[in-house]
């Protein structure tokens, strides 16, 4: 899936993310990338991108307002759910249903064509999560992975407020369970705006009935109309709520016992087991009620010249 071409001079697409927009140069040994633009720090001596185990670290921390470093690469966040065994993860994924991400999925494979050599952006790729796996099993195109710190998965390791990447460069970019950990998610859509081809397809999935994770990298909720709108400049192919109310229980449930005892191994046992007991009643469910307090929010749509305004937001409640 990895594909490091722009760490070679073939590279074509690749941009200081200082947001000159200017080509970036090897420096020394081609361990460093500096930036062509004289005005900007990165272009000055001492001050380059370096490029680490072959991964370049493009985080403009001396020019942009960024959370992060070019220094300190490893992860910021904890991983712990990813870290599980492959058959926990499945066995978390049928417990937990994942059946609209795979139909998520499909509608978003149809809206590119697969075989004109395409290339997507996978942004907070660093571990192939639930969505991600079914997205690129059998597909032959080019994918960029970039997060903000380095993993054997991950192309450019990068803050995405300041995608290092030319504007219309990406047929598509996917975007799972990482605008809540953005401080700014508008800001982040808008780079997805620029970077995309023109009809490009975005696919995002963030949480919204979900308590704080990741510790102080956790910022935001959306509910499924917060949600639409923050993608307002893309035409809606599909869009709604992903897991139901008994998922949202399920974490308030856990966080409620982990506060009460103090343990995070006890809050983690309650969690399965309330999604076990809750999981012959799931059918049951209302769908509508049960979307109001729904664990996630998705969004599948294409890249549009038209916004949608604040006098058709409403009217798309519970439109399916
Ligand atoms: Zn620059």
């Amino acid at each position: 899936m990895v594909n490091h071409s722009c760490t070679s001079d073939a590279c074509t697409f690749l941009v200081c993310p200082c947001g000159s927009n200017q080509a970036l140069n090897f420096g020394a040994k081609k361990k460093l990338l500096v930036c062509t633009d004289g005005s900007c720090p990165h272009s000055k001596l001492g001050n380059e991108f370096p490029i680490i185990n072959g991964t370049p670290i493009l985080i403009p921390d001396l020019k942009c307002d960024t959370a992060f470093t070019r220094g300190n690469t490893r992860s910021y966040v904890s991983r712990a759910t990813h870290d599980l065994p492959s058959f926990m993860l499945k066995i978390r994924q049928w417990l937990m249903g994942d059946i609209t991400t795979r139909e998520n999925v499909d509608h978003f494979r149809r809206l590119f064509d697969c075989e004109n050599k395409i290339r997507i952006l996978v942004i907070g790729g660093g571990t192939v999560g639930v969505g991600l796996d079914l997205l690129i099993k059998d597909l032959d195109c080019e994918i960029v992975v970039v997060d903000v710190y380095a993993s054997d998965a991950v192309d450019y390791v990068c803050d995405s407020h300041y995608l290092p990447f030319k504007d219309s460069s990406f047929d598509a970019v996917w975007i799972q369970a990482v605008l809540e950990h953005v401080i700014d998610p508008k800001m982040v859509v808008a780079q997805i705006a620029r970077v995309l081809k023109p009809k490009g397809a975005v696919y995002a999935e963030t949480p919204f009935m979900q308590p704080v994770h990741e510790g102080a990298y956790d910022y935001t909720r959306f509910t499924v109309l917060g949600h639409r709108y923050l993608f307002r400049d893309f035409r809606a192919v599909k869009f709604g709520a992903n897991r139901g109310a008994d998922i949202a229980l399920a974490w308030s449930l856990k966080y409620f016992m982990t506060a009460l005892l103090r343990s995070k191994n006890i809050g983690r046992a309650c969690f399965y087991l309330a999604i076990i007991f809750l999981l012959p009643v799931r059918p049951l469910l209302s769908r509508w009620i049960s979307a109001d307090s729904a664990s996630g929010v998705f969004f599948v749509g294409v890249k549009t010249e038209s916004r949608l305004t604040h006098r058709e937001l409403p009217k798309l409640y519970r439109i399916k």
